[in-house]
This record gives structure tokens, C-alpha cells and sequence, in this order.
């Protein structure tokens, strides 16, 4: 059965997982040429191992099979460490960790929950990393790029992840073929995304071994408080203090925007707290199609 075999495939075929359908089925060939009955007369070795060879090419070439095999290896392989389902964000879990030096709260658990290698040449998945991204408020409002530097695991260069170099074991890597370096990102922000939304950046997460594939990167975005707006929804507040003769005579007043300024008419005889409503000048909404309003709140200063 092939979904319990314990046999790896891709080790007795001499390939890995990102080994294209034609390449396989090349190698399978000349394994089955070499191993064949007819070239190998009475010897019992060879004809398993050409069982075996055309066992593993008939799971592998097979993509409703290869699937299957996959994922029972995959669940052996996974099944004693965390689950790779939606991120745990629960605070007192120590699931995330804040950029600015304190990474390894969520770097840790990775490295602690290192899974025991029932074989070593088998394809593992990345590990997905979660982490608490800080964001200056325009760009939450506006959409943009921030840059996030993170540590997560990477293909050992010295061994280009084999683990071995010149048939010792790599002392990079100490034979696990991953080093954990530091990486920086170009993370987007999409304009208008709401404070605490997680990004999932595909990929970004830990390497992979012997060809599995990476892990996934969660990034959760915390919005830093600014010291003129407050975002309410999809619109900024800004506060402003006019003199007592301004808010009697009223009279144009040049206040900062997100991304500028703007000349505002304050209206003669404005009271302590009115509000007034610059359209358009708010946060993004729909991919920043549209926007909200820029709400400009007064304070008065006694004269
Ligand atoms: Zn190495």
C-alpha cells in the first residue's frame, strides 16, 4: 500500500521533490535498465531492487498517488509538532514577536519544536513564523512599503543544504543544512488596512529541507500612535489649537494632512470642540479608491 510505506520514493529514484515529471521518468528508466532480471540473471538483489524502483515510479509518476504518498509522509514526518493551521496569536502564548530586537520569542519555538528526523533525506516544510509588525499611521492610511527585519532559518550556503561538505559533516550547519540568519523585507502595506489585520506573506517563512518547501510569514500589523492624527475608521482626526481672536473672526487656517498640508476656513464664532469635515483627506478605503475625511477638531487657547 502506498500509503504506508515507510519507503522514500524520491531517495530510491535519486530525486527530489521539485524534480520535473520528464527528469523522473529518466531516471527511473535508467535505474530499471540497470536493475533489470535480463541484465542482472539470477541475482535476487537486483530483481528487488527493480520491484522497488518500479514501485517508486509508479507512485511518483502518478499524481493522484504522489499526492496521497505525500501526505502520509508529510504526516508522519508532522504530526508530533504544531499544527501548520492558522497562526496563534493569543498574547500569552509567546506565538509572536515584535520586530525591534525581540524576534526570538517567536523564533524560538521553531528551534525547541525541531522534530526528531525519521529519515533525513526526506522533503520537510518551512516553519511559519508569526510576528507584530509596527506601522507609522500615514501608511496604514495610505497604503505603502515598511521594511521588517526578521531571523528565520536558510538553505546552509557552505553546504548549499546537503549538510555535508567535502564528506564531513558541515561545520556551518553542523549537518542540519539550515542556519538561521537575518533578513530583511519589503513588506506592502495595502492602503487602508484596518489596525491588528495579519498579513500572510507566502513563502517568507523558514526554509525547507531537501527540497520541501518554504513556510509562510504572519505578519500582524500594529498601527504606532502618531502625535497630530487618530484614525476612527476610515477617517483622521486632528486636533489643532487656534488663538480666542481666531475662533471669534474666524479666517483661513493651514493644517497638516496625511500626506500634506491643506487651508481650512475656520468659521467666525467656532466653540471649543466643533469639528470640521475635510472630504477626501482620510484614511483609504477600498484599495484606496476612496477615502474618508480628514476631521479637524478645535481647541481654543485662552487669550
Ligand atoms: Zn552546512
Amino acid at each position: 500500500m502506498a500509503q504506508t510505506t515507510t519507503r522514500n520514493y524520491y531517495k530510491i529514484l535519486g530525486i527530489t521533490q521539485k524534480t520535473t515529471k520528464a527528469d523522473i521518468k529518466k531516471k527511473y528508466r535508467e535505474l530499471a535498465k540497470k536493475y533489470h532480471p535480463d541484465t542482472n540473471a539470477g541475482s535476487k538483489a537486483a530483481e528487488d531492487k527493480f520491484k522497488i524502483i518500479a514501485e517508486a515510479y509508479e507512485v511518483l509518476s502518478n499524481a493522484k498517488k504522489r499526492k496521497e504518498y505525500d501526505r502520509a509522509r508529510a504526516y508522519r514526518k508532522k504530526a508530533p509538532r504544531r499544527s501548520r493551521s492558522q497562526p496563534n496569536w493569543n498574547e500569552t502564548s509567546g506565538g509572536f514577536g515584535r520586530e525591534s530586537g525581540g524576534n526570538n520569542q517567536g523564533f524560538e519555538e521553531p528551534f525547541a519544536q525541531e522534530p526528531e528526523s525519521i529519515d533525513p533525506d526526506m522533503p520537510t516544510c518551512g516553519f511559519d513564523l508569526q510576528f507584530m509588525i509596527d506601522v507609522p499611521l500615514p501608511i496604514v492610511a495610505l497604503g505603502g512599503a515598511v521594511p521588517y527585519t526578521y531571523e528565520k532559518y536558510m538553505q546552509c550556503g557552505e553546504c548549499e543544504g546537503t549538510g555535508t561538505y567535502a564528506d564531513e559533516e558541515c561545520t556551518e550547519c553542523n549537518g542540519k543544512q539550515l542556519v538561521v540568519r537575518s533578513v530583511t523585507l519589503d513588506v506592502k502595506i495595502p492602503p487602508g488596512v484596518a489596525d491588528q489585520h495579519t498579513l500572510a506573506i507566502i513563502k517568507k517563512g523558514g526554509a525547507g529541507r531537501n527540497g520541501g518547501p518554504p513556510g509562510d510569514l504572519y505578519l500582524k500589523i500594529c498601527t504606532q500612535t502618531h502625535l497630530k492624527f487618530k484614525r476612527v475608521r476610515n477617517d483622521i482626526v486632528h486636533e489643532v489649537i487656534i488663538s480666542a481672536s481666531h475662533a471669534e473672526e474666524g479666517g483661513p487656517l493651514e493644517v497638516a494632512t496625511l500626506n500634506g498640508t491643506t487651508t481650512i476656513q475656520v468659521e467666525e464664532a467656532t466653540l471649543i470642540g466643533e469639528e470640521l469635515r475635510v472630504p477626501g483627506e482620510g484614511a483609504a478605503i477600498s484599495w484606496g479608491k476612496k477615502r474618508g475625511d480628514l476631521i479637524i477638531k478645535f481647541n481654543i487657547e485662552d487669550d
